[in-house]
């Protein structure tokens, strides 16, 4: 691949859903675009890798001014419920549950789902650092998890709910499950806001 197109393209190819032809529009747009354009773009993901925190209470990311703050505003926030934490899949999820204004406790970003086709990957996701965090947080009281209305979200709620089986037993920790109130193959990056409210009052 000696091409500078085709070496873009295939970058491209890598994000979340550009497929090979998504991936060279964007190149040939790149290219029609000014040279501003192209200079912003180029020191704004650099600066992406440079400015964003991850939170290392529920490993949301955010820019701070200070880049030597360990946590997010909402684990920082006291006037958030301590006693709720809602596990999601991921960081967009978040944003639209808060939107949605339905959910006014703490946040774990898992970052993904366990997927059916390679089971092994579960090491990608952050099991063992959710399981950490329930285990030394002492306010906590639910734990509601917002995952995905598929088969992969499903799998995920399972071995979570597994997982804190002994938590559950000592600490009469509750764990509920968001996705009763979602419809079959919802998905919470999408869901619209009266739906995400109906889900989180019908956790169970
Ligand atoms: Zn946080």
């Amino acid at each position: 691949m000696n091409n500078i197109i085709e070496k873009l393209s295939a970058l491209f190819e890598q994000l979340p859903g550009v497929g090979p032809r998504q991936a060279k529009r964007f190149v040939y747009a790149l290219i029609d675009k000014n040279d501003n354009f192209v200079k912003n773009l180029s020191s704004l993901v650099l600066e992406l890798k440079t400015k964003i925190n991850r939170c290392s209470l529920c490993f949301y990311t955010f820019t701070g001014s200070d880049t030597a703050s360990e946590k997010c505003s909402f684990c920082e926030n006291l006037n958030r419920d301590k006693n709720i934490l809602m596990v999601v899949q991921k960081e967009i999820d978040l944003e639209n549950i808060e939107k949605s204004k339905c959910h006014n406790g703490k946040y774990f970003v898992l970052g993904g789902a366990i997927s059916l086709l390679k089971p092994e990957a579960i090491k990608n996701i952050r099991m063992r650092e959710l399981f950490y965090r329930v285990k030394n947080d002492a306010y906590l009281k639910e734990l509601t998890i917002a995952m995905n209305a598929d088969k992969e979200g499903e799998a995920t709620v399972l071995y979570i709910e597994k997982i804190m089986e002994p938590f559950i037993k000592s600490r009469e920790l509750k764990v509920t499950r968001f996705g009763k109130g979602l419809q079959s193959g919802a998905e919470i990056e999408y869901a619209d806001i009266d739906t995400l409210q109906n889900a989180f009052l019908n956790r169970r």
